[in-house]
């Protein structure tokens, strides 16, 4: 039986993307859902300065809570070398850095060239290699750019090839604005096979806001991807990609791979009422389709009872 690795990304991209600010204690309820279901990969929290992104505020407090679970591997994600001590000294184990192949995203998320920006990635890398920390790392608008366009995949190579040098275990690839389509991700990724990358140290960070994500997820599992981000009931678009809409929701990909056959290790009646859980505490419906049919039918149950 063919399995995939899937990340979980709704506690640091899902949240970080809502008004509310959610308190450390209903983080941890959401986590432990998470984990309950089955998930080995979450995003746990970012080490951003607390005025950019007050949502992740807590991110000291929250590391020092997580529970410490056998198999379980909590990622954090850090904007730069500050982020980095900041992470170590709360004991992180996992880390995962970002930068865009589009210059213009890159210097509305950053202030920064992409050039710039790699060098500072490449440095966070190597110090965290140096203490032991396992890397992963986010090339975002891998898929098209809302202000650059498409996005040519020699772009995301080289820097690929860079953060791979550079010692980064893992790439995520991110498709920030969601205008990746089938054939984009089949060719994008045979260019990457082509050029030495190979797709076990890629993941895929598909967003919804074209209603493209699921099929995009199905054309790279069919070109022999086997990990995928998603985010809880599609939570998470991104504040800098005007209209994007949230992550593919987790509960319609592990349904999707639950009816092609393919175990992911999820458990997605947990997973739902994790969503739900996310749901009342965020105080506005969530996107997921999987989320809304769930809900549906839980309403059915309880008209028959
Ligand atoms: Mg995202």
């Amino acid at each position: 039986m063919s399995s995939v690795r899937l990340f979980e990304v709704a506690p640091r991209d899902g949240l970080q993307n809502e008004e509310a600010v959610l308190s450390t204690d209903d983080k941890l309820v959401l986590i432990d859902g998470l984990i309950r279901a089955g998930y080995k990969d979450i995003e746990a929290t970012s080490f951003v300065r607390a005025s950019y992104i007050p949502q992740l505020a807590d991110a000291d407090e929250l590391m020092r809570r997580l529970p410490k679970v056998e198999g379980v591997r909590y990622w954090c994600l850090v904007p730069n070398m500050r982020g980095l001590e900041r992470a170590i000294d709360a004991g992180a184990t996992h880390i995962a850095t970002f930068l865009s192949s589009s210059e213009t995203h890159n210097r509305k998320n950053v202030n920064r060239t992409v050039r710039e920006s790699l060098d500072g990635v490449k440095a966070v890398i190597g110090t965290a290699r140096s203490h032991g920390l396992q890397v992963r790392a986010y090339i975002s608008t891998v898929f098209g750019c809302v202000y650059e366009g498409e996005i040519p995949i020699e772009r995301t190579e080289f820097i690929a090839a860079e953060l791979i040098a550079a010692g980064a275990h893992h790439l995520a690839l991110g498709d920030t604005a969601g205008m990746g389509h089938p054939e984009l991700v089949k060719s994008s990724l045979a260019h990457l096979q082509a050029e030495g990358i190979a797709l076990d140290q890629i993941s895929l960070h598909f967003h919804d806001t074209l209603g493209t994500a699921l099929a995009n997820v199905y054309a790279a599992y069919e070109v022999g991807a086997r990990a995928f981000d998603g985010s809880v009931s599609g939570t998470g678009g991104c504040p800098y990609a005007p209209g994007a809409a949230g992550n593919v929701a987790s509960q319609d990909m592990v349904n999707l791979f639950d009816r092609l056959g393919v175990h992911t290790g999820i458990d997605l009646e947990v997973l739902s009422q994790t969503g739900q859980f996310l749901e009342e505490v965020l105080g506005h419906p969530l996107p997921g389709r999987y989320h809304a049919y769930w809900q549906g039918r839980e309403a059915r149950k309880i008209r028959s009872a």
